[in-house]
């Protein structure tokens, strides 16, 4: 192994078994509620598991309405044609919600955020990120309302389970009379404020994928405020059908509905939800206490607000960054005494068996969206800055504290 001759990793042994950055943690429920919904014979899109789990999920956020669905991203496709339809009128059952609309959406997140508005024939204006959370900037915000006072739509993630200061982002909404659409994936069971995400968007989305909080293995909700719109969100996930004994559309149909089958699997996470963020917090916990005295500094710390701390995220001090550059595929870097990088850190853990990753990268830099506009309220793009010094840290539930401070010692000797 290349790592022996460094001398920085002598005494240490890759991991036997791949440590995850986050994979699913079953517990035997979920087998429970699977079986009985093929032993009822409710197996399609139809089904107590789906009734319980919208149930439990609209009383745990505090949404009057909860509809299940396949995915986050076609919840938050829902979502966005929804507010478009509301903002804007029909334009044709067949066209785009969003035709020829800017958006103001976050910058830094998983691309499923954003995608859905251009699935809409919406443009997205991409905003900057403050460093309090590392979500959108309310300042940034206000200044893309003043280049566009027109704009009527905001999508805001909530990045790696830590909300975003929706305060001030409701206010700055209704002052310009638009909607927000909020994007919780990542940060099912945290708080702001008191109240869970999820319930600060007009409309909002979750999702089960497999390496969120909790999982289906696949699956999302559109979380709804209003009866009428669930009903919609309900009949568009179900290809559009009309109460005719024909197949009548009035409506462009999708086939987004949740199977009871992975309901089932949401349903018998669901309990887990609070073991499962006690569980990440701990982790974060641990590296935040282990990595004290580097130069080094871990995600937003908890201010008006709980994290689920989905991932255990890291940003390097900029006088400790080794020269290191990324192209459009390959990171390289070249080692230096007492510095480091994201990527030879995630190299280093990786030939160690772990798994890390650098942090989202920025929509505004993604070769897709090449064109779109930016808008940043700092000297320099704050997102390009921890993209650039930052990275997650292997945060699967399972790690045990031994893996944990191995992989700690692992970061200790990247900076020796
Ligand atoms: C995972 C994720 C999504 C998409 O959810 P899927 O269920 O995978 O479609 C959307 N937004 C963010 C921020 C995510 O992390």
């Amino acid at each position: 192994m290349e790592l022996v001759k460094d001398p920085r990793f002598i005494g240490l042994v890759p991991f036997e078994q791949r440590l995850w950055l986050s994979s699913p943690t079953m517990h035997g429920e979920e087998q429970h509620w699977v079986n009985e919904a093929i032993r009822t014979n409710w197996v399609t899109t139809v089904g107590e598991n789906i009734n319980e789990i919208e149930r439990q999920i609209a009383e745990l956020i505090g949404v009057p309405y909860a509809v299940a669905l396949s995915s986050g991203t076609a919840a938050l496709h829902l979502a966005v044609r929804l507010a478009g339809r509301k903002l804007y009128g029909s334009s044709g059952a067949g066209r785009g919600a969003l035709e020829g609309k800017k958006v103001f959406a976050s910058d830094m997140t998983f691309s499923a955020t954003v995608n859905p508005i251009c699935y809409e024939g919406g443009e997205p204006v991409f905003i900057d990120s403050e460093r309090d959370t590392w979500n959108m900037d309310p300042a940034a915000l206000e200044k893309a309302f003043r280049l566009h006072p027109e704009v009527r739509l905001i999508v805001a993630a909530h990045l790696y389970g830590t909300p975003a200061k929706m305060d001030e982002i409701r206010r700055i909404a209704d002052e310009h009379g638009a909607l927000i659409v909020e994007d919780a994936a990542e940060s099912l069971g945290s708080l702001y404020h008191g109240a869970q995400t999820g319930s600060f968007g007009d409309i909002s989305a979750i999702s089960f994928n497999g390496n969120k909080i909790i999982t289906g293995s696949t699956g999302g909700m559109i979380l709804l405020n209003d009866g009428k719109e669930a009903e919609l969100a309900r009949k568009w996930s179900t290809q559009s059908r009309e109460k005719a004994p024909w197949y009548q559309h009035k409506d462009l149909g999708y086939n987004y509905r949740m199977s009871n089958i992975i309901a089932g699997v949401v349903r018998g996470q669901l309990p887990h939800l609070e073991e499962h963020i006690e569980q990440k917090r701990t982790i974060f916990e641990r590296y935040a206490k282990g990595l004290s005295g580097l130069p080094v500094s871990m995600a937003p710390a908890e201010a008006d607000f709980r994290t689920n701390r989905w991932l255990s995220c890291m940003l390097i001090d900029e006088e400790a960054m080794c020269a290191s550059s990324r192209g459009s595929e390959a990171p390289s870097f070249s080692p230096e005494a007492g510095k480091t990088c994201p990527d030879e850190i995630l190299s280093v853990l990786l030939q160690f068996n772990a798994e890390g990753r650098p942090i989202w990268k920025p929509m505004h830099m993604q070769p897709v969206f090449e064109g779109m506009e930016f808008v940043s309220a700092a000297e320099s793009a704050v997102n390009e800055d921890i993209f650039a010094r930052g990275l997650c840290l292997p945060s699967d539930n399972k790690i045990t504290e031994e893996e944990q401070t191995k992989v700690i010692e692992l970061i200790r000797r990247c900076f020796g």
